[in-house]
């Protein structure tokens, strides 16, 4: 593994970043995605370098555009999934159960999207606060009737929220450390947050699980940061957090899903604790060789991905793309399938309709597309929603249509 001089510091502890965890080329900004006006400029591209810190092991990408200038919009609406939003009630229903929240609760959400989880809490009577930044995806959330910040969550937004409100009896921020430029001033305002007998719970995709799945395409710019059991313990530790629970959810290719309390309050670490980070330790979560398999995994898909598909175009088939988000771009810009191999990419969301994929160019169009251009294969770059695509295509199914599953190794369905 490459042991490079770089200038390049952990953006959480600032040690110097020498460790390669994956180098994938360059790549231009996953969800920004290109308007028909922009068709004739070109598009900056960054290296796809993530490092992993020898200090605290935290898995990273250098940053090269601020949050400010890829979330104040952001085309992502959670409910646009119906798994995901039914995934996201019986969530709910957990934590109601496992906190014994009642209506003299407060629930605070960090990136709360269109209010898509919020929404089962309120209903349950439970006062709620959304935070996000995106200006589109704050405003559909306050429509259905969740109050909901446009901003920016960090330590100063803690002290105001503190001030006003009150502690929150549990703080929730999935999906959102990653994308977060300064995790120690995001975990110290979770902390100023947080009653001192309320629960602070975590999501992010699990390191250990994205080598595992060799998902090298969850890896893009607006991703900066990768965790381990090991590297959020750290994280968490320096702000007064202490992890007392470790689970796994089937989400975003495999997640962790971290618990955490002030530390003293009392409450004592399962088991789930020691056994995590145990795992992690034997598995080698700050050796570079256990990140081989996912080096070695991304070419292979690489290769074997364009020869299938150069494969069934030579055979005439026409092949379009399901799923615009971040990972479809980062797919089709690393495997280097431009319009000539995969045509068009379908969405169902419809901000990003009349949009072009970043660095490759497929017009992105709504599903019923497909029901005009009939293609013979539908590959599948959002992988992670394979049976609710499977499901729906059933008309394309119905012609004889085939499914392309990109990760971890390509097939066809
Ligand atoms: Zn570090």
């Amino acid at each position: 593994m490459d042991a490079v001089a770089s200038d390049f510091t952990c953006r959480f502890c600032r040690a110097p970043l020498t460790t390669t965890f994956v180098d994938l080329g360059m790549s231009p900004l996953c969800q920004t995605h290109i308007r028909p006006d922009q068709l004739h400029e070109m598009e900056p591209f960054y290296p796809l370098h993530a490092y992993v810190c020898d200090q605290c092991f935290l898995v990273q990408l250098q940053e090269f555009v601020t949050p400010g200038e890829i979330f104040t919009e952001y085309a992502y609406f959670s409910s646009y999934s119906s798994s995901w939003v039914e995934h996201a009630r019986r969530y709910a229903e957990m934590m109601i159960e496992r906190f014994a929240l009642g209506r003299s609760s407060k629930v605070v959400e960090i990136a709360s999207n269109d209010g898509y989880l919020l929404q089962y809490f309120q209903r349950a009577g439970i006062d709620v606060l959304g935070i996000d930044p995106a200006v589109n995806v704050a405003e559909a959330a306050r429509e259905r009737g969740v109050p909901t910040l446009a901003e920016f969550f960090d330590a100063g937004l803690a002290t105001r929220l503190l001030a006003e409100r009150g502690p929150a009896d549990v703080v929730l921020g999935l999906n959102v450390l990653a994308h977060v430029a300064d995790p120690a001033d995001f975990v110290d305002g979770i902390r100023t947050l947080v009653a001192h007998d309320g629960v602070v719970v975590i999501e992010a995709p699990d390191v250990r699980e994205l080598v595992a799945r060799r998902a090298f395409d969850t890896i893009y710019h607006e991703h900066l940061a990768y965790f381990s059991v090991t590297s959020l313990r750290n994280l968490l530790r320096r702000h007064e957090l202490e992890v007392v629970r470790v689970e796994r959810v089937p989400v975003h290719g495999g997640s962790l899903r971290i618990s955490a309390v002030v530390t003293g309050n009392g409450t004592r670490p399962d088991g789930s604790v020691a056994e995590a980070l145990a795992a992690e330790e034997r598995w080698g979560v700050g050796d570079a060789a256990a990140y081989r398999p996912l080096v070695e995994g991304a070419a292979t898909v690489r290769d074997h991905l364009r020869a299938l598909v150069d494969d069934v175009r030579s055979d005439g088939a026409a092949v379009a793309g399901y799923g615009a988000a971040a990972k479809g771009t980062m797919l089709l810009n690393y495997c280097d399938l431009g319009t000539d191999s995969v045509g068009f990419v379908v969405d169902r969301n419809v901000a990003k309709h009349g949009r072009f994929v970043p660095g490759t160019r497929q017009p992105v169009l709504p599903v019923e597309a497909l029901a005009d251009a009939r293609p013979e294969y539908l590959l599948v770059l959002a992988w992670n929603l394979l049976q609710e695509v499977v499901d729906q295509e059933a008309e394309h199914r119905g012609r004889g249509g085939r499914f392309i599953v990109p990760v971890p190794e390509p097939r066809v369905l």
